[in-house]
């Protein structure tokens, strides 16, 4: 019995670790970041703004709520913190990203404030790529 239930955690481990590197398209072209119940996309506009919208299991738009988002920008000179604003649905950045790029972005999502923060690490390549048309931080491709 105890090998079954060690068997069970590993199959959900290797479950969780394989869910979290497949990269599931948002519908404006950006990467959706899935900390449930969250459900956002994050997206960079063509004036480097981060812009983060956030969807119901249903893949309606809803409003962020409770949700809580900080965004870093961890660039060869530093860390650099990217300030969020609500606008309308969304949440967006006032300052284009730092120049340098590409460099690691992490995005902290809490479901409420005081809720166990989810970290999703991104790297920020805005290039597009050249098999599925994206940008290559929000690319699907299975090859890369
Ligand atoms: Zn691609």
């Amino acid at each position: 019995m105890k090998t079954i239930t060690i068997l069970i955690s590993f199959l959900l481990a290797v479950a969780a670790a394989s869910a979290a590197e497949t990269t599931v398209a948002g519908p404006k072209g950006g990467r959706m970041l899935i900390a449930h119940p969250v459900r956002a996309e994050f997206f960079v506009t063509t004036e480097r703004r981060v812009e983060l919208s956030f969807f119901d299991e249903a893949g309606k738009t809803v409003s962020p709520g409770t949700t809580a988002v900080t965004v870093t920008a961890e660039t060869t000179g530093g860390r650099v913190a990217v300030p969020l604003v609500s606008q309308d649905a969304t949440l967006v950045s006032v300052e284009p990203l730092p120049p340098g790029d590409p460099y690691r972005v992490v995005v902290q999502v809490r479901s409420a404030p005081g809720a166990r923060p989810s970290n999703f690490r991104i790297e920020l390549n805005l290039h597009e790529c050249g098999e599925c048309q994206r940008a290559e931080y929000a690319c699907t491709c299975a090859s890369h």
